[in-house]
């Protein structure tokens, strides 16, 4: 991390609002989705960082929000589904309904990708409700059968959902929101609001967050291999877990 400003080094915790992806970033990647955890230390280190901000952290996934409430308790807020899926307010009961129409639409085509990935020992196909991806980590020569799948059930699927492509995953989701909009949309309301956003991601799906944090004067910190434009690099969750506990030592 020696090539990073100082100032990362230094970050006023009162000033700042913290905004985590989760796999990549706050979890190493797995082979098996269900399988990703998160270290003890950082688990700690995370829900300090909340207490120490006055709630002012926040995470943003791909994944279900229930799905990462295991990992760091309830109270942490969490938008899923790269921001489509908000935690509740006022507007929570329309995107209810929204909501349950997505989860319709996706579920008449889960059974043939349930068939094609069997044909693909390693693929592996994640239902997500609003939405469904399809991984082939352990199964790399998969790759080209199950982007054509994934392009297919786009257009099946219709004008309201897009391809979000990721580290050996083809995901389909809803248009209407991303990791940028959800981080914004944090950031309109306390305890968020009138700090300096700081976004941490390590794909692709986190650029848009990236550059909403930039937009409002932010850093981006990007985490792990992948080349992604930002401010700050760290090799992975173990370096963010220890810069974590400088600064909470501070
Ligand atoms: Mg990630």
């Amino acid at each position: 991390m020696k090539d990073n400003p100082k100032e990362f080094e230094a970050l006023d915790l009162d000033a700042h609002a913290f905004f985590f992806d989760f796999d990549g970033t706050l979890a190493d990647i797995a082979l098996h989705p269900r399988d990703v955890f998160l270290t003890t230390e950082l688990r700690r280190s995370i829900l300090s960082l909340s207490l120490r901000t006055g709630g002012a952290v926040a995470i943003i996934t791909g994944r279900n929000r229930a799905e990462i409430h295991p990992h760091l308790g309830e109270e942490l807020p969490v938008a899923g589904l790269h921001g489509v899926d908000f935690p509740a307010d006022a507007e929570g009961s329309a995107a209810n309904s929204d909501a349950e129409r997505r989860i319709l639409a996706v579920r008449p085509l889960l059974p043939a990708l349930a068939e094609l990935v069997k044909a693909h020992p390693g693929a592996l196909l994640e239902d997500k409700g609003q939405g469904l991806a399809l991984h082939w980590r352990g199964a790399p020569m998969a790759e080209a059968a199950m982007m054509v799948a994934a392009e297919r059930t786009l257009e099946q699927l219709g004008q309201e959902w897009s391809l979000q492509p990721g580290k050996c995953v083809a995901e389909i989701r809803p248009v209407g929101g991303d990791k940028g909009t959800a981080l914004l949309r944090f950031m309109t309301q306390p305890p968020f609001e009138g700090r300096r956003p700081i976004a941490f991601g390590d794909d692709l799906n986190d650029l848009p967050m990236f550059e909403a944090a930039r937009s409002l004067g932010g850093l981006a910190v990007a985490l792990g291999e992948r080349d992604l434009p930002a401010d700050i690099r760290l090799s992975g969750p173990a370096e963010l877990a220890e810069w974590l506990e400088r600064r909470l030592d501070a």
